[in-house]
């Protein structure tokens, strides 16, 4: 379901790594879903699941919530990239079989793939044919460049992380009415231009421009002299060490009214890496903020502090209100500035999803992802504000023999829930 504000249609849009992220996006409410095509997207890993046939069932699935697929193909390819590109497009024309099948969008950095696509597939960017977006990676930062983009039949950009409100608004007025803008809200970013870094082709030989970032730039660094091997000097920027190149992460869950202000419709999670867990945590948050800014509601701080039980590193607004620096005080939580991101903050813990519940007995039957045991304090949550706290009472395996905890991944166990529970609900515990 989209939502209209200031005269436009709004869009929740949410990564998909594999296909369980891609059912939780959808059931915590995301207006439509991207993900990777093969090995031509920015996270080949995660893609890995979306194979040509693999696609056409995503897109089936999403068309079924009533939601809409993006398929990104934003790689910069060399030459010998091109023929399995163009096989693995030729392979999803075809097992789409029709159009209902096909991605409502591709999402494209290249000129060369752009080229390809139109060519493989003749609808793309066509009336009433996946539309073409251009990827964040392509770096449009101008309004001249934004026309360019649509002369080439591109009817969405996705915005460069670098651009400040005021930048965005002067697009948006320069550019064609039936040219979109969608913006990065939440997630990682890069400290290099949107993504386009050689850090980790230089440390490890993997190119982040061809979906294999080894990510680096988190890496914790200290000095070595080159006589004394293995012997590191600290260099610390505080107690937790030295992350000089790591990005704080981006929170834009305070703000939606002003990136509506300024233009933007189509508001992008990062995290098509990040678990299922965390997929369906910071889509509901963001459900309920879009859902907010466009009936005029106040800022909820039960917005964040659901933003807050998903793993993050500390939260910045990156560049939307101006360069971020040391300085930079725009940001949600204490002294974040934009190169303090530092290591992950992680205060929940995952521990498995609701398959089933049975009303009479009032038992839930949950496949486990992390460790819990009668007696501790849980928190249950499907796509709907707010959670039920549970103490952990009598808990039982798939045989219905009681076990002292539930222990294994995947495991099937029984719990006893005081208030009725729903298929695919949450259920987490504070660390
Ligand atoms: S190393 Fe870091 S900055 Fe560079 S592309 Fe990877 S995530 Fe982005």
């Amino acid at each position: 379901m989209c939502v209209t504000g200031a005269g436009m249609t709004l869009e929740l849009l949410a990564p998909a790594g594999d296909a369980e992220k891609l059912r939780f996006a959808l059931l915590y409410g995301a207006d439509a879903v991207y993900f990777g095509g093969g090995a031509f997207s920015l996270r080949a890993a995660a893609a890995s699941a979306f194979s040509a046939a693999d696609t056409a069932g995503a897109v089936r699935l999403c068309h079924s919530f009533g939601a809409k697929a993006y398929l990104t193909l934003n790689i910069y390819p060399h030459d010998e990239d091109i023929e399995a590109l163009t096989e693995y497009l030729r392979a999803l024309a075809s097992t789409a079989g029709d159009a209902a099948a096909l991605p409502d969008a591709f999402i494209v950095s290249d000129p060369g793939v752009l080229g390809i696509l139109k060519e493989v597939l003749p609808g793309v960017g066509m009336a009433g044919g996946p539309e073409i977006h251009l990827s964040t990676q392509a770096n449009v930062t101008s309004a001249p460049a934004a026309r360019f983009w649509y002369a080439q039949g591109v009817r969405r950009l996705i915005l460069a992380r670098e651009l400040s409100l005021p930048e965005i608004k002067k697009i948006r007025d320069a550019i064609p009415e039936d040219m979109a803008l969608e913006a990065f809200v939440h997630g990682a970013i890069c400290m290099a231009y949107s993504g386009r870094c050689l850090l980790s082709n230089y440390l490890n030989g993997r190119d982040a421009n061809r979906g294999e970032c080894s990510q680096p730039c988190r890496w914790n660094y200290a000095l070595e002299e080159a006589k004394r091997p293995g012997e590191y000097f600290p260099v610390e920027e505080d107690g937790r060490g030295t992350y000089l190149l790591s990005a704080n992460d981006l929170c834009m869950i305070e703000h939606i009214s002003d990136l509506v202000q300024a233009g933007v419709s189509s508001f992008k999670i990062e995290g098509r890496m990040k678990s299922a867990y965390y997929v369906a945590s910071v889509v509901r948050a963001y459900r309920w903020a879009i859902g907010a800014a466009q009936k005029g509601e106040p800022y909820d701080p039960l917005w964040f502090a659901e933003l807050e039980k998903a793993s993050h590193r500390r939260f910045s607004t990156g560049f939307f209100y101006g360069v971020p620096g040391k300085d930079h005080t725009e940001e949600i939580t204490e002294a974040p500035a934009y190169g303090e991101g530092m290591e992950y903050i992680r205060g929940y813990e995952f521990l498995g999803n609701v398959l089933g519940y049975d009303a009479d007995s009032g038992f839930a039957r949950v496949e486990v992802r992390g460790k819990f045991s009668p007696g501790e304090t849980i928190e249950i949550f499907g796509p709907a504000p707010g959670f039920t706290e549970v103490t952990v009472g009598e808990l039982y395996d798939e045989e219905m023999q009681p076990i002292d905890s539930a222990n294994r991944a995947m495991q099937i166990v029984y719990l006893k829930t005081p208030n009725p529970v729903q298929v695919n609900d949450m259920i987490r515990r504070a660390k």
